[in-house]
């Protein structure tokens, strides 16, 4: 209960108030772990229901003929945790690496998988700024010193605003659970990253949403993006933001540039309907969490509307913050 306080905090705009203590927030965790979320960590550790996923994404032809196809692996936490993904996309001799996971357990299954590929990590992409997918940087960084970890600017300034405070405040939950430094992005030149002569274009979403600043990234051919946190796929959607409307908005433009194969920052591989069925959630459990009394009633009730849903460890991070800082004044 205690720990799971502070992974939820985190994620709030109000993190560096909170990190010299929230009582508030104390009494909206205690009617969390009723609602089942509890002992989070330890799940998580756990990384036997994780899993590794293999798919061959279509270059589409629009590099022309001779181009080969790029093949994405992705990685996904235990469903029960943070459900996170980290997704490797492999040329025929250089891998590049979509964001690094929360755990220490996490990041070492995905050193592994770059390892199982072969290939050389050239460069390691952080979606942005929140901390389910950087912590797990500073490992992998260590494992592939010759890779580059970079962002864009806005999600380095989100991180360099942010990420120390949040450091500190899981550090003394997560212990050793969690790495002991940080990696901090450097700003990616241009708009795109190379792997085997074939451009990834990095795209940014126009409106604050999930976080303040996020990226993806395009596969050749415009048909795939690796979609960092502006997709989640059957997983609870963390609305701790305060900016859910942004979110719909982003979920509209991605809309219209006409992917028609996402990578999910939560969730696994999916297809263009999942952007309705994103904004569908989110449309409903706005007024759900602004209507409920407690949280704990608010997590009742999503659970009983998307019973499928993974990730009850996300879902209640993601009542406690929007409790927390943006639920309307009844
Ligand atoms: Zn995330």
């Amino acid at each position: 209960m205690h720990a799971k306080k502070h992974f939820g905090l985190a994620f709030a705009l109000t993190l560096v108030a909170a990190c010299g203590g929230n009582e508030t927030t104390s009494s909206t965790t205690s009617t969390s772990s009723a609602s089942g979320t509890g002992g989070a960590p330890a799940t998580t550790s756990d990384s036997a229901s994780a899993s590794t996923s293999t798919s061959t994404s279509s270059a589409g032809g629009a590099g022309g003929g001779g181009v080969a196809d790029l093949t994405v692996q992705t990685y996904q936490s235990d469903v029960a945790g943070p459900a996170v993904d980290s997704h490797l996309i492999l040329g025929s001799k250089e891998a590049v690496l979509v964001d690094g996971q929360f755990f220490k357990a996490d990041a070492a299954k995905v050193i592994a998988l770059v390892n199982a590929s072969g290939k050389t990590l050239t460069t390691v992409f952080l979606t942005h700024a929140h901390p389910d997918h950087y912590l797990g940087l500073d490992p992998i960084h260590a494992a592939f010193p010759q890779a580059k970890v970079v962002t864009t600017a806005a999600v380095l300034a989100e991180f360099k605003a942010k990420s120390a405070a949040t450091f500190m405040y899981l550090k003394t939950s997560f212990t050793d659970q969690i790495a002991d430094a940080l990696t901090t992005p450097e700003v990616l030149a241009g708009n795109t990253i190379t792997i085997d002569g074939q451009a990834l274009t990095v795209i940014e979403a126009p409106h604050a949403g999930e976080s303040g600043s996020a990226a993806a990234l395009a596969l050749p051919g415009k048909k795939a993006l690796i979609a960092g946190d502006v997709v989640y796929h059957d997983v609870h959607l963390v609305l701790g933001e305060c900016a859910w409307q942004g979110w719909l908005d982003n979920l509209t433009a991605v809309k219209a540039m006409g992917f028609t194969t996402f990578y999910p920052g939560h969730g696994a591989k999916t297809d263009a309907t999942t952007l309705d069925a994103d904004a569908a959630y989110i449309k409903a459990v706005v007024p759900i969490m602004d209507g409920a009394a407690t949280a704990a009633d608010a997590k009742a009730a999503i659970k009983a509307k998307y019973p499928g849903y993974a990730s009850d460890f996300l879902l209640g991070f993601s009542v406690d913050n929007y409790f927390a800082g943006c639920k309307k004044a009844p």
